[in-house]
């Protein structure tokens, strides 16, 4: 290669979901809450003076870290807030992830964590999940640089009790272990009891999912603040000012309402359940879900041509075309009303097609 495109990085990135925008579309394909944020959000949206816009934000976002000590009981010195999730995951790789040892994370997990180890050029072992798509913790038990764990899992939905978890954890003394919670809040168990007892574990969770607000981009860390400060060394190296003003302001409203919290988790449960039931009885198979969607299967129909049909449809969902996992389909759950026209057209889609 000539010239200057020698210097190019060549990388592999992540490939998000869909984002269409179409009229009367149903989209369950991102894990998006179908639901609208706290009403104190939308208040502190109108109320939002554009003036404020002339000055920096507060660079340590401090009035969510506030919010998120007090929901949580914990100290300042033990939360990290970022741009998402995302955000906050790449920076613990960064500031985490130091060792020439490799880190390990399942092999059917968040599709992020092999990109982000190829940016930062972190070495890593993908561990293979057993046929139920269930963690094998002693794989765990090796020599590493770090462990990453999505718990309940994405795209399985699947939930680890906090028994393997915590054993995960005890094994591994010398290494930073990372439980990568997004999905925690509907019907999964947190690790958060552990922080305490254990200085080497870092929860990263998310305003995007059980809080309505994936729009927005906030997501957090909890743990050691030793973890935390190495984390804002990271943050304060690269970007002082990465949470915006507007986020730092209508988050902190989200937080604040906990009853709004539960009630927005428990009705997509619900819808959850009845979605499990019906996709039941047309045959369809999935472990049981911990998250906001179902990861299905069908011994009859192939994913893909579901898939295909679906989008046809203007419903949405998402599909891997990867090893192991290239007959499910992932369904965000919706409203109960999104979730009764997606089986209404799947259950026509088996029948018109002898499936069933
Ligand atoms: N972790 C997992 C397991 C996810 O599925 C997602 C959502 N794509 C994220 C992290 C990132 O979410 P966000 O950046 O919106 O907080």
């Amino acid at each position: 290669m000539e010239g200057w495109k020698k210097n190019l990085r060549e990388i592999e990135p992540y490939t998000p979901g869909e984002q269409p925008d179409k009229a009367g579309m149903i989209k369950l394909n991102t894990n998006e809450n179908p639901y609208p944020p706290a009403p104190g959000v939308l208040k502190a949206i109108k109320e939002f003076s554009p003036d404020k816009l002339r000055l920096y934000p507060n660079a340590e976002s401090l009035p969510i870290v506030e919010a998120l000590a007090e929901f949580y009981g914990r100290k300042k010195e033990e939360i990290f807030v970022g741009v998402g999730s995302d955000d906050v995951l790449a920076v613990a790789y960064m500031a985490l992830f130091n060792s020439d040892k490799p880190i390990l994370f399942p092999d059917i997990t968040y599709s992020f964590y092999d990109v982000w180890a190829e940016l930062f050029r972190v070495p890593f072992r993908q561990i293979p999940l057993d046929e139920n798509f269930r963690i094998r913790k002693e794989d765990y038990f090796i020599e590493n640089g770090g462990v990453l764990l999505a718990n309940p899992n994405a795209p399985t939905s699947v939930n680890e009790s906090l028994e393997n978890i915590e054993d995960i954890i005890k094994h591994n003394p010398d290494s930073v272990v990372i439980i990568d919670e997004a999905y925690v809040d509907f019907g999964g168990n947190t690790a958060l009891p552990l922080i305490d007892k254990y200085d080497n574990l870092l929860i990263v969770q998310t305003f995007s999912k059980a809080r309505s607000m994936a729009g927005m981009r906030v997501g957090y860390a909890i743990g050691n603040p030793e973890l935390i400060r190495a984390m804002n060394d990271i943050k304060y190296s690269f970007n002082s000012y990465t949470m915006n003003l507007p986020a730092l302001t209508f988050a902190v409203e989200a937080v604040k309402d906990r009853a709004y919290f539960t009630e927005n988790i428990n009705k997509i449960m619900e819808t959850r359940s009845k979605t499990m039931e019906e996709l039941k009885s047309l045959a369809f198979t999935f472990p049981d879900s911990k998250t906001n969607f179902l990861f299905i299967t069908h011994e009859k129909c192939p994913a893909k041509d579901l898939f295909a049909a679906l989008k046809n449809e203007n419903i949405f969902v998402r599909y891997f075309n990867k090893p192991r996992i290239d007959n499910y389909l992932r369904v965000t759950i919706g409203t109960d009303e999104e979730m009764k026209t997606f089986v209404t057209f799947v259950k026509k889609y088996l029948t018109d097609n002898n499936y069933i």
